[in-house]
């Protein structure tokens, strides 16, 4: 195999991604004659050839994330140095089950996740932390770690008699809908606060629907904070909804899957303020840390609750070396574990704090710029945020002349960007652009108006 040529490949892709269409128009049935004609695993095939028609598929037909015209839903452009980290996580294989197992790679990523966690003021005393698969995970485990610290006879008894409530918004992450049903709680454990005309938690809805829900019996456990949600970029008022779970004596779980990272930036950090608070916190390093899927990463902060709710006894893994090195598989969701780690490592050691921050504030700026030129074109925000995703809207499609997804279907055909559309709180649909990719210049914006317009008049 020719490893020479494929290497220059992932050195020259970020210039090879410009010239790509951003999205593909492909059909289901179009890509099942394609492989079936393609391959039909009945002989021997060359790797060269295996790898040259897989990479042709993937260049194709595949919406390109990484693009810098790829407005799209927090999947970021990524270093190369992530590609050689995924590689060389194959080639050594290393199982991060058990400590004794992979100690260099238990270590190197706790290192790792230590590290970021101060850099958002997360305190070191007691923290467990570790890679998730992404935020859904992360989320899962803080929701499984908050029932094991709530109601410690849940792990014995299941639910039983108790009834958990979890607190979020409209605008939270719909991963804990499947988290209710994963986990048995129920649709019925998630009850919606209503959100303020900034699309944050209402406070005060908050108090007032944990003491109704006390008096009814039901059991208050843990209040989803967002930091930068998915549709908006709103940042819920974390300090205030830290005061009600402690007074409350309620679990307060941070989502920042995307705007963890914000932390990362002088400029940004304070969108943060009040996540040192929480009990457990959810980032991605693979929404806004330059790194490929997957890679979250949880956070908490009460070892013996994570403790108590996964770990287990068995006579087939080997036992743990050290009381202060523990083994993965004790203290998360996994069993095997896959080196996760190893590419947040290596693309933070590559670029260093104050250039990961400059890429980071880049991108905040090109989400200025692009909200400038947006309304000097007539186009309305939507969204009060101070991170680069913009949600915008026109008179025409306000009045019902053009739709959004008439405007997307436009854009879409032409393959040289991708934006979304999304509801708020709720209302009508308007359109949605996100700087995901650090790569994005001020020509690609012009790039953006130039479609947007024109997709407008159809
Ligand atoms: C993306 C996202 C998630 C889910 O994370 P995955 O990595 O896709 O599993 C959860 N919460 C928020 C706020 C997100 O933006």
């Amino acid at each position: 195999m020719n490893w020479q040529r494929f290497l220059s490949e992932v050195e020259s892709f970020e210039g090879t991604c410009r010239g790509l269409r951003v999205s593909s128009e492909v059909t289901p049935q179009d890509l099942r004659r394609e492989l079936a004609s393609q391959f039909a695993f009945s002989d021997r095939m060359d790797s060269v050839e295996v790898i040259d028609r897989v990479e042709s598929l993937l260049q194709r037909f595949n919406t390109h994330v990484t693009h810098p015209r790829y407005f799209g839903l927090f999947n970021p452009s990524v270093r190369p140095i992530c590609v050689a980290a995924d590689a060389m996580a194959a080639l050594y294989n290393p199982q991060l089950a058990t400590w004794s197992h992979a100690p260099a790679a238990c270590e190197l990523e706790q290192f790792t996740l230590h590290a970021l966690a101060e850099r958002i003021g997360l305190e070191r005393e007691q923290l467990v932390c570790n890679f998730t698969s992404g935020g859904a995970e992360a989320n899962l485990s803080a929701t499984l770690v908050a029932l094991a610290h709530q109601f410690p006879q849940s792990c014995e008894m299941g639910l039983g008699a108790v009834r958990p409530r979890i607190y979020l918004t409209s605008e939270s992450h719909h991963s804990f809908v499947k988290i209710a049903k994963m986990t048995g709680m129920g649709l019925q454990s998630l009850q919606e606060v209503p959100v303020d005309s900034a699309l944050k938690m209402d406070v005060r809805a908050l108090e007032r629907m944990v003491h109704q829900d006390r008096a009814a019996g039901l059991s208050p456990m843990m209040v989803v904070g967002t930091a930068g949600t998915t549709a908006a970029g709103i940042v819920d008022s974390l300090s205030s909804l830290a005061n009600v779970c402690k007074q409350q004596q309620l679990w307060f779980h941070v989502d920042a899957a995307w705007g963890g990272s914000a932390g990362l930036s002088a400029r940004l950090r304070h969108v943060l303020d009040g996540i040192a608070e929480a009990d457990s916190v959810t980032w991605d390093a693979h929404k806004w840390l330059f790194v490929p899927m997957g890679a979250g990463m949880f956070f908490c902060r009460h070892r013996e609750a994570v403790q108590r709710a996964f770990a287990t006894q068995t006579s087939y893994m080997p036992s743990q070396v050290s009381s202060d090195a523990d083994d993965p598989y004790q203290v998360t969701t996994q069993w095997s574990r896959r080196m996760i780690g190893l590419k947040v490592f290596m693309a933070v050691a590559e670029l260093g704090w104050d250039k990961l921050a400059s890429l980071i504030d880049h991108q905040a700026a090109m989400g200025d710029a692009l909200r400038v030129k947006l309304v000097q074109a007539g186009w309305i925000i939507m969204n009060q945020s101070d991170l680069p995703v913009v949600c915008f809207t026109h008179p025409k499609i306000q009045c019902g002349e053009r739709t959004t997804q008439q405007v997307l279907q436009a854009i879409y055909a032409r393959g040289a960007v991708w934006i979304s559309d999304v509801s708020l709180g709720g209302k009508d649909r308007v359109l949605r652009a996100c700087i995901t990719s650090y790569a994005t210049e001020s020509e690609d914006l012009d790039c953006l108006m130039g479609e947007v317009d024109a997709a407008l008049v159809g």
